[in-house]
């Protein structure tokens, strides 16, 4: 029997979309049949967390995070899933509070470039993920260095995240935003890119980019995907 899976999801909605069609289809790629794991969605009302965020109020955040995922436990799950690298900022204070493991974003990711043998990446996000610390060091305990943009070129990618992708809306004139930092971190020694924001992908694919992809929405849908089919670890 597969566990259930619990996604907070909404932050933002376009990226838990993602979430849902990767867990399924993955499935259905791996398994051939329709047997995917349960799957139960807590989508939150967004504008509270990016005012959260703004106003520098992240323990409102984490406590209003653990909230919704022990009512997804006491609804089935069996394990959470945080579904936004932003909020990974409090994933230590949330998983103290929630009575159910949860799969974290940053540790997926490590894990995954670590097996890629990339030893330095560019690190794309909002610009909570790239200014605070709680990325980059999550990637150092595997020994990966990350770079991030300029702070100019960090809020232009956040603003793109937020006015547009969050919104559903995919801009050209974006994507050569996005490759001109890439270019930029790829002469700084990156070898591979972090799309360190769940809706980054919606934007920037394989083919926009001639460096090595870490798609953090595919990793870690991919890895909530394994551990409710198998026996394995929540880390690693
Ligand atoms: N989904 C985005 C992320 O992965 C940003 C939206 C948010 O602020 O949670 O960081």
């Amino acid at each position: 029997m597969h566990k259930k899976i619990g996604i907070l999801g909404g932050l933002s909605p376009e990226s838990t979309v993602a979430y849902y069609e990767h867990i399924t289809r993955g499935y259905v790629r791996a398994h051939g049949d329709f047997g995917y794991p349960e799957i139960l969605i807590y989508s939150v009302n967004f504008q509270q967390y990016v005012d959260w965020q703004h106003q520098n109020r992240w323990h409102e955040a984490a406590d209003a995070m653990a909230a919704s995922l022990n009512a997804l436990h006491r609804a089935g799950a069996d394990f959470g899933l945080i579904s936004t690298n932003t909020m990974h900022i409090v994933f230590d204070e949330v998983q103290a509070a929630v009575d159910m493991p949860l799969i974290s974003i940053v540790e997926t990711t490590a894990r995954a470039i670590e097996r890629a043998g990339v030893r330095k990446v560019g690190l794309l996000g909002t610009v909570f993920t790239m200014r605070e610390a709680f990325f980059r060091e999550g990637l150092q305990r595997t020994g990966v260095e990350a770079l991030v943009p300029a702070e100019a070129d960090q809020l232009r990618l956040s603003d793109i995240i937020y006015q547009e992708l969050c919104r559903g809306e995919i801009r050209e004139e974006s994507r050569q935003v996005f490759q001109m930092v890439i270019a930029d971190l790829r002469r700084r020694g990156a070898e591979g890119v972090v799309l360190g924001c769940t809706e980054i992908p919606l934007l920037i694919q394989s083919k926009d980019c001639d460096l090595p992809l870490f798609d953090t929405t595919v990793l870690h849908a991919q890895r909530a995907l394994e551990y409710a089919t198998e026996a394995v670890p929540v880390a690693g």
